[in-house]
């Protein structure tokens, strides 16, 4: 009998099994693996420092952002005091779960199928993948990380099949060598209406390899056309293929994260990326933290309301961010003239402080009184066209 089954092995799944193996407690994990989750693979010095990764972890390091308006207008935002790491999921995914197993956590290969339930017993069915016989894992409590298209989110949680989504597609190409287009330690993010009417564009370096991509929560548009678009747009055109790929982003935390009866969702899972930005890695792990931390609650104290700890603790800590970037996306992604408007103001030395502390270090500082007032005051007169796109 384990105390907690964690299904999906990505960096929620991972981190949360970890998490309860280190604090005492019996873990299966499962995974059906032979996939390469994908990802543009940038991760923030705050989730290293948190959860323990270290530089051997990155493939690249990062120290300039670009941000590219729809008439070709850039900005180079340097990263101060740091760096963006740059992961390979292809490598990073399997090394969190070989530390989880480490520490203690029991590894199952195979595909999660259903949970059955009999009186006080439960038990997760799941397909063993090299036998492909069903098997099952009793357990007490069962953690659903296994991302955006859940089956454990799906059967067990209500309202789950109403979470938005953008869908992401990206090609992994092999690097050019630094030119006028391209740099190895630059992210190009690249707001365009011809290449994403409500999202964005990027190129991403990866060492050997960089991703190149784009999203979009509209039907409409097709991913590999405005892919192809992109990488004529940047002079990547020419360079070799290497995968292709794409997957949803979910884009709004549930309302609920847990079934009331045994089991939590964390990560992809419960809908949990930042909106504008679509960074999901670093709050998948903290997802998966929070769901380990009631589990824990929930296996001392019995009582099954403990569960939804988890959303509350990971909604103290990122809701005003979670809200800040939701009505930045509302605003600033529904036309070129406002993506143009939003690209004028990243010039703002006071902008790109305030986003990039949020990003890298996950905190709304406090600037200077007046910074906050002129940006608020720059924010206003882009957002009602009192200054044209071109006004710094
Ligand atoms: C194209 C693209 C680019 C992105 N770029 C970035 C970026 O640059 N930075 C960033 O921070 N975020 C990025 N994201 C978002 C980020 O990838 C996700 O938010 C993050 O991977 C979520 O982690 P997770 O552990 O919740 O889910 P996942 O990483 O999806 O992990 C789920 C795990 O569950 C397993 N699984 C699934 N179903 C089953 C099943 N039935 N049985 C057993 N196992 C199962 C899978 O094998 C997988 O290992 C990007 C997303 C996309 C699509």
């Amino acid at each position: 009998m384990y105390d907690v089954v964690v299904v999906g092995g990505g960096p929620s799944g991972a981190t949360a099994a970890e998490d309860l193996v280190r604090s005492g407690h019996k873990v299966a994990l499962l995974d059906r693996e032979g996939r390469i989750k994908p990802c543009g693979g940038a991760i923030p010095p705050r989730l290293m420092q948190d959860f323990n990764i270290t530089e051997a972890q990155l493939v690249a390091k990062v120290n300039t952002a670009r941000m590219i308006s729809p008439t070709g207008r850039t900005v180079d935002i340097p990263i101060e005091n740091g760096f963006v790491g740059m992961v390979d999921r292809k490598d990073f995914d399997p090394f969190l779960r070989a530390r989880a197993a480490e520490a203690g956590a029991e590894y199952f290969v195979g595909t999660f199928l259903r949970i059955e339930r009999e009186g006080r017993h439960r038990r997760v069915i799941y397909r063993d993948k090299a036998t492909g016989e069903e098997r099952e894992l009793p357990s007490r409590l069962i953690i659903g990380a296994d991302g955006a298209r859940s089956r454990v989110g799906k059967a067990e949680v209500a309202g789950w099949d109403k979470i938005p989504y953008v869908l992401a597609y990206h090609e992994i190409i092999k690097a050019p060598p630094k030119n006028d287009v391209y740099d190895p330690v630059r992210c190009d993010v690249i707001y365009d209406g011809a290449i994403s009417p409500d999202f964005y564009g990027w190129v991403f370096p990866h060492g050997d390899s960089a991703s190149v991509g784009m999203g979009t929560g509209l039907t409409n548009v097709d991913l590999k056309e405005a892919t192809a678009a992109l990488r004529a747009a940047s002079g990547l055109a020419d360079c070799e293929t290497l995968r292709r790929e794409g997957a949803p982003i979910p884009l709004h935390p549930l309302d609920r994260w847990d079934n009331g009866i045994d089991t939590v969702l964390s990560g992809d899972a419960a809908g949990v990326v930042a909106p504008s930005s679509g960074e999901g890695i670093y709050y998948a792990m903290v997802g998966g933290r929070v769901a380990a931390t009631a589990c824990a609650a929930t296996l001392a104290s019995g009582r099954i309301k403990d569960l939804q700890l988890a959303r509350k603790l990971f909604m103290r800590e990122h809701k005003t961010v979670f809200r800040v970037l939701q009505s930045m996306q509302n605003a600033y992604y529904r036309s070129d003239n406002r993506r143009e408007r939003f690209v004028s103001l990243c010039h703002d030395v006071d902008v790109q402080r305030l986003t990039f502390e949020a990003y890298m270090n996950k905190k709304l500082v406090k600037a200077r009184p007046m910074a906050h007032i002129k940006i608020g005051l720059k924010n206003l007169a882009h957002l009602t066209g009192l200054v044209s796109p071109e006004r710094v």
